[in-house]
Parts: C-alpha cells; structure tokens; sequence
C-alpha cells in the first residue's frame, strides 16, 4: 500500500539556501499540505523505501520554484495584452511558481481598494501560478494605500516619469513626500520607475533623427534620467528612513556608485535589474526592430557587464522580467518604428535559460541565480516564510531542470498571449523538465502539457 501522506524527491544537485552549489539530498514532501516537511542532505535514494513513492532525478537539478517580482498581466482592462491565464502559464512553463502582478496597464490600476477587488476577482480561478500583487502610488491616492496595505498588497509602484498610460499618473516629490507620510512605519516598499527628466535645456538635441533606430530611442532615455531620479530617491529617504525604497529594472550602470554610496550609509534601498539588460545589449539590437524597446533602454555591452559585476557584489539584489508586452499593432512591427512603439519587452518563461546560459560563462553557480530569482524576490514581496527556497515548512514548489539541455527560443516555445519577444532565436541552456507547485506537477516539460485538473494557483 502506498502511503498517501508524503513522496520523496531524490537528486544529486539539490540547490539549498545556504550553500554556494547543488548537493545531494532527499526532499520529502507532504501531499495534503503542498509543504517540504523535511529534507535528508547529503543523500540520495534510489528507490521506494517501503510505502513511500521516490521520485528520483538522478543528476538533474532540484530547484525552488521561481518568484518573479515584477510581471504585468494587465488584466481586467487590456486582457488582449496579457492575462492570468496565459501569463501564469507562460510562468510555469519557466519554472516560475510565482508572479507578482504589476499596478498599471491593466484598467482600472490597482491604486484604490475598489479597484484592487475588481483585480482579484479577475484573477479568480485563472491562475496556474500563485500570484501575490503590488499596488499603485498615484498623484492624490495616499488615502487608499493603508486599506490597500490591510487587504493585502505587497507594497506600491510610483512612476518618476511618465509612465505610457494616462490612468497612471508619475508623481512629483510634493506627491511622493505625502506617500511616504502615509507609509512610514507600515510593512511595505515604495517601488520606483527611477527615469526623472532633468531641465529642459540640458536636452538640446534637435537634429532630426531616424525612429526607426535603435541609436535614437537610446538616446531619448539617456543615464541621466536614472541618475537624476535615484538621487532624488536617496535624497528622500534620508529624511524618511524607516520605509525600504526599491528601484524596479536598473539598466544604467551610472547609477552604481549612488546606489552603493546609500547602501553604505545604511539607507534601506534594494535595486532589480531584468534578464533582457543582463543578456542583451545595444550593439546587438537591429534598427527597426521595436521588440527590443523597453525603459530603461538596453544600453552598451560595458554597462551590462558593470550590471553583472554589481549583481554579483550585492549593490543589485535580485532579477527580475518586467514581462511587459502589447498588442502587436502597439509595437508597430511593420513600420520599425522603435520610437513610437509601445516600450516592454515580453520573456515570461525564459529567465532561468537565459540566465544560467550567461550567468555560466561568468562563473555564477545554480545556487547564485536561485537567490536573484527566488530568495530575494520572495523576500522583497514578503512572501519569504513560504516561498523562495528549499527548506522545511516552505511550499513545495520546486522545478526539475535540466541544466545542460538546450533550446532555440521560437513562437512555438512561449505560453504567453503575444508571442513576440526580443529573444526569439536565440539558443538557451537549460530546460525546465516538471514544474511542481505546492506538491502538485503542474506542468511537464517533457511532454509540453499542464495540469489536468486545471489552474492551483492562489492569490497570496
Ligand atoms: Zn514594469
């Protein structure tokens, strides 16, 4: 008989919280519960032992699920964007038991309590992945964050610059100074779009230039915007320092030494950077080509390798997709216009790949990129006590990868509802074999196929 309670999954390379590289261990998980209720290291078994079911992987690695902290499913409102359902399926297939719901692109944004209601009970039913969700900090919403903070949202995005819709207004800092009043002493994070427009004279280009070029989209968002715009956020938080302030996808390496220079006066400042600034750059980007248009822009190759040198000294914390895509009329493919595209870049699936694909040849362990994409992140949403990692009492939500398959990246390959993304083509290391989420298989890579029994994600 076949004892219902628990199974065991058994792998050579189990990569744990608290070590630098995979290691063999046992982890036994508790079937009515979805939670690991131990884990033997430094062991392997081969078979069952007695009642119990043993899944064992062999060399394949054992990782905790994914905890992607920064995704717009844009839904209600723009569901033909994205939705719950094709995005947290695109999420699965990518070995991501998580996702984090953006405020803004879905209509309503989810600045107002009324509004945050309406946002769940879309995602209600819809969602093969857990997803948990920030709120919007606004011109005039102060009053709605506390109720928002109490019914459960993670913390608040605010925009510096404007942000590409018209129902999510960027503040200013006499807006900002009355957000951060409301949230001083809360249990939350103010999240920065950290893109600020200096003076005007200081832009005095003119010269007609080609929008169909990536050079001209680069140099309409020059690093000075993110300089100018963490200064300010430094500067504030020096006169509120008990509120963590979080800049979402750094791309200009300029901001490095500002960002270290807080961090060693104790300012409680964290900083994401994104997959597509970490494995793509300027020079690789063809003119016309409106898929690679995100803000921040990708920048030079130097600049990423500073972002990658920062992230593995800690000034960056984690990794993040800022999955952000359109329609495709929006991203006016036909016509190149990188200018006038909509700017976002669509990977939803692909982090790990790409990831460990760049991250290996710089020397960065399985262990490394686990942290940046789940540990930290579950940390930075205040889910760490049940997600983020392999350890006792935490969901069993855990992926089995292949560390050493490849893959091209093609329409075929991507779950989400838009199917164009800046890294078609491109051949990945790593493959995502079985997706478990609260012990449950819920998708299979093997055979490309989702749960039959249908969306277990829950709204956290
Ligand atoms: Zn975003």
């Amino acid at each position: 008989m076949v004892n219902p309670q628990v199974f065991k999954i058994s792998s050579k390379n189990v990569v744990l919280p608290d070590v630098e590289t995979p290691q063999a261990a046992v982890i036994t998980v508790n079937i009515d519960t979805g939670k690991i209720v131990d884990i033997e290291r430094g062991t392997e078994n081969h078979s069952s032992q007695g009642d119990i079911q043993v899944i064992d992987v062999g060399t394949k690695f054992v990782l905790p699920g994914v905890v992607d902290a920064h995704v717009h499913l844009n839904e209600p409102g723009r569901t033909d964007w994205e939705g719950f359902w094709t995005g947290t399926r695109a999420a699965i297939s990518g070995g991501i038991t998580t996702v984090v719901d953006m405020p803004l692109n879905s209509i309503p944004p989810t600045t107002t309590l009324e509004n945050f209601h309406l946002k769940k009970a879309s995602a209600e039913g819809q969602c093969w992945a857990d997803v948990a969700f920030w709120g919007g900090a606004i011109p005039g919403n102060q009053k709605d964050l506390k109720p928002l903070i109490a019914a459960g949202v993670k913390g608040f995005k605010c925009f510096l610059i404007e942000s590409g819709v018209e129902e999510f207004p960027c503040v200013d800092e006499h807006d900002l100074r009355n957000h951060l009043e409301q949230l001083q002493g809360e249990p939350t994070v103010l999240l920065f779009h950290a893109e600020l427009e200096g003076s005007p004279c200081s832009t005095e280009e003119t010269l007609p230039l080609n929008p169909t070029h990536y050079e001209t989209f680069l140099s309409s968002r020059p690093d000075s915007l993110e300089v100018n715009a963490i200064s300010l956020i430094t500067r504030l938080q020096e006169e509120y320092p008990s509120l963590r302030c979080h800049i979402v996808h750094l791309s200009s390496s300029y901001a490095l030494p500002i960002i270290r220079a807080a961090k060693s006066r104790g300012l409680k400042l964290t900083v994401e950077t994104c997959f597509h600034y970490l494995c793509l750059f300027a020079g690789m980007i063809p003119n016309g080509h409106p898929e690679f248009k995100c803000c921040p822009p990708i920048r030079d190759d130097n600049n990423r390798e500073l972002l990658w040198q920062a992230l593995v000294d800690g000034t960056i914390d984690f990794v993040v997709s800022d999955h952000s895509p359109c329609i495709t009329e929006l991203k006016k493919l036909e016509e190149g216009d990188v200018m006038g595209a909509w700017g976002g870049i669509s990977s939803l699936g692909l982090g790990l790949s790409l990831l460990w694909t760049e991250g290996r040849k710089r020397g960065v362990t399985m262990n490394h990129i686990m942290s940046w994409v789940s540990r930290k992140t579950a940390e930075h949403a205040g889910l760490s006590e049940t997600k983020g990692s392999i350890a006792i009492g935490y969901d069993a939500d855990l992926v089995i990868w292949d560390p050493e398959a490849e893959f091209k990246v093609s329409v075929e390959s991507l779950y989400f509802k838009n199917k164009l993304s800046a890294f078609e083509g491109m051949t990945l290391r790593g493959v995502v074999l079985q997706t478990f989420l609260r012990g449950s298989v819920v998708y299979d890579g093997v055979k490309k196929s989702f749960d039959a029994v249908g969306p277990r994600g829950k709204l956290l």
